[in-house]
């Protein structure tokens, strides 16, 4: 058997059963795509089966009200790539007379679609020749061949991509990436810890023939993340749900709500007079306590105050409600 019938065999026979698989509705194939973009795919599941249930095809999505969307997807955090799905819902209506688009040329002109959610719904959708490389595919492959090159390049990537359409089978390109992506995720582990005794590709592996399996891919450095202090205020008027105010529309969770916060640390002190500024004041108890939420490119360190307060409510500030989409960052600031 060459390498693709082997690899494609073992996914048959090994593949997880996740239910964007059990169809080959580009529409389904491109929500769970965009959803497991740096988010684990058990943590997908529930959200992906409440979000078809809820918006079933593309006109659905396109008409969704923007909170709606933001709820739907709160939790699975990147706002941006929510909004960026309803775009392309409308320009899949007003471009392409609401069919979806098949080639990848196509898919790349619709907003939140890279390279990869491209060549992914194509091959696997539409049967085209398209090879997806995620980080797992560029980890396998980096092994596979024993290849040192800087992964995070846009021009290896390209090359890489090139080099395997040219072994990806005609008949069956999405089998053939959903395995690549699925030996990455089951036995090709990141961190050095891949499980080469049960590989079903090891005798076409390089770095496995010659025991360097450790040294791919080649280590870089990470960019730092950049750690930012702030204050957030949990308060509440008359024991109602704690007041939150719409973030701006632009930037990280834009258009999402918030709790209060300031962009520093601040004392006790500091924080009465913010509230006497806001026309409010304490009423009981103040709790302070810190919160810590992680980023990919940044690290949200939180001192907290939380407290009952009266007087009257500032513009622009309401009681959070069931509807309102929170993000988890402002979320783990409630006390415990
Ligand atoms: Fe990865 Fe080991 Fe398989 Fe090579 S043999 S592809 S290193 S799991």
């Amino acid at each position: 058997m060459c390498f693709a019938e082997k690899l494609i065999s073992w996914y048959q026979a090994n593949r997880r059963d996740l239910p964007w698989r059990r169809t080959s509705d580009p529409y389904h194939i491109w929500i769970s795509e965009i959803m497991l973009q740096q988010t684990r795919v058990s943590a997908v599941v529930p959200y992906y089966l409440r979000f078809i249930r809820r918006l079933p095809d593309v006109p659905a999505l396109a008409a969704v009200k923007d909170d709606e969307l933001r709820k739907l997807w709160e939790g699975l955090g990147y706002y941006s790539r929510a909004s960026n799905l309803k775009r392309a819902a409308c320009c899949i209506l007003s471009e392409f007379s609401g069919v979806f688009p098949s080639s990848e040329q196509d898919l790349l002109t619709l907003p939140g679609i890279g390279p990869y959610t491209a060549a992914a719904i194509a091959s696997i959708a539409f049967g085209r020749p398209a090879a997806a490389v995620d980080g797992n595919v560029l980890r396998v492959w980096s092994r596979l061949r024993e290849d040192a090159r800087d992964l995070t390049s846009a021009s290896v990537r390209k090359e890489i991509k090139k080099a395997l359409e040219s072994i990806l089978p005609a008949d069956n390109p999405g089998e053939f990436n959903s395995a690549m992506m699925e030996l990455g995720a089951l036995v090709c582990l990141p961190n050095g810890a891949p499980v080469c005794a049960s590989c079903p590709v090891a005798s076409f592996c390089g770095a496995c023939g010659a025991g360097t399996v450790s040294c791919f891919p080649s280590p870089r450095q990470k960019p730092e993340r950049r750690v930012i202090d702030k204050t957030v205020f949990i308060l509440r008027m008359q024991n109602e749900a704690p007041l939150v105010c719409r973030r701006e529309e632009k930037g990280l969770l834009g258009g999402l709500w918030q709790f209060p916060d300031l962009p520093s640390h601040i004392s006790e002190f500091e924080f009465l007079s913010y509230l006497s500024s806001h026309g409010l004041r304490p009423e009981g108890e103040i709790l302070q306590y810190a919160k810590k939420h992680i980023f990919t490119h940044q690290e949200w360190n939180m001192r907290v105050y939380c407290v009952s307060v009266s007087g009257s409510l500032p513009e622009g500030w309401f009681p959070l409600a069931e509807e309102m989409p929170l993000p988890t960052a402002y979320r783990t600031c409630l006390p415990e």
